[in-house]
């Protein structure tokens, strides 16, 4: 079979022949319809995550189709997706279901070979600890394939409460997928964003105030939004650290500023500790997902109430590594997969 291999950091990603991976009993294995690309790709690629396992085959927004299955929870022909966070179940953090932060962590397409392949193997571990997420079979490969990602949404939003007003900084993949979830809560929504047909997009979907910051001051216009008050709450969904500083000026007294994006490597910011303790932020970072995130986000899928097809604009083949990469990086469009 096809795959996309991570074979060192900082390394152009090649396609390589691989045999179709062998099941030991518990394991099962997914055809591979679709597999997002992630931020955490991008890093992983770049060398700017340092934690990865090379060489190994990334990819972990996966959407496929159980073809071989030696769990007896799962069946042939099921479609499914993946929570690729591996645990041990049994410390401290799993027993509190907090998997993502359990010290055996170990991930699909991190540690394992992932889903940029035909196929992908889900071991006994995850396959018995609910790490696979069946789905009808109406579900189609461009809603599912967002499961991971949209975990990780509801995951931050159950820990950032949101108020009369959000700002979501970014209306890339993850910011989009904000702006849906959001919407239903009936809080108004400010994004701002530098680019054009993401800014369309995010209108589209069903953001109240659209701000281009390259064009206008987004402090000034959240305050004239909000009163001169500030917003409750922001969600930084950029990889930007140039707008770490103004999501403190745009805040109100009190409220939330959750950093979800993946900065670059050695992203610093400088905190005035004792302006943060008269302004009450609470500063916080929400990140990867948990088993109930997943369940939260399975759900979701099932009904297919979100607009996820049209996030998905760019599909390459596995032939295709760094052109599917660079149109990522190059951000022309706003999510891209591989459909092995
Ligand atoms: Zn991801
Ligand atoms: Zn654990």
């Amino acid at each position: 079979m096809k795959t996309v291999v991570l074979t060192a950091p900082g390394e152009d990603l090649v396609t390589r022949e691989k045999p179709i991976p062998e099941l030991s009993r518990g394991d099962v294995l997914i055809k591979v319809d679709l597999c997002g690309i992630c931020t955490s790709d991008i890093s992983a690629q770049r060398g700017d995550a340092s934690d990865y396992s090379p060489p190994v085959v990334l990819g972990h927004e996966i959407a496929g189709v159980i073809c071989e299955s030696r769990n007896r929870n799962y069946l042939e022909g099921q479609k499914a997706s993946v929570d690729p966070v591996m645990c041990c179940g049994i410390c401290y953090y799993c027993k509190k279901g907090l998997t993502k932060f359990c010290p055996e962590i170990c991930g699909v397409g991190h540690d394992i070979d992932g889903g940029f392949a035909e196929y992908v193997r889900i071991p006994k571990m995850l396959a018995d600890t609910e790490g696979i997420a069946v789905v009808p079979d109406e579900v189609k490969p461009e809603e599912l394939m967002f499961l991971e990602p949209l975990a990780c949404c509801f995951g931050a939003l159950e820990e950032t409460p949101l108020g009369e007003n959000v700002v979501i900084l970014g209306a890339g993949p993850i910011g989009l997928l904000f702006i849906q979830l959001i919407k239903r809560e009936g809080v108004r929504i400010i994004v701002s964003e530098p680019l054009e047909h993401r800014r369309q997009m995010a209108a589209k979907i069903g953001a109240d105030e659209i701000i281009d910051p390259s064009d206008v001051s987004i402090v000034e216009v959240v305050k004239e939004l909000t009163s001169g008050i500030g917003t409750d709450a922001v969600i930084a969904a950029t990889n930007d650290p140039s707008v770490i500083p103004e999501t403190f000026q745009m805040l109100r007294r009190g409220g939330y500023a959750n950093i979800f994006g993946i900065f670059p490597h050695d992203t610093s910011i400088n905190l005035d500790v004792e302006q943060l303790h008269y302004s009450g932020h609470k500063v916080f970072s929400s990140w990867a997902l948990n088993r109930k995130d997943t369940k939260a986000a399975t759900e979701e899928i099932s009904k297919r109430e979100l607009k996820l097809e049209a996030i998905l604009t760019g599909k390459f083949t596995l032939a295709q590594p760094m052109e599917a990469f660079n149109y990522v990086v190059s951000r022309k469009g706003i999510k891209a997969a591989f459909a092995p």
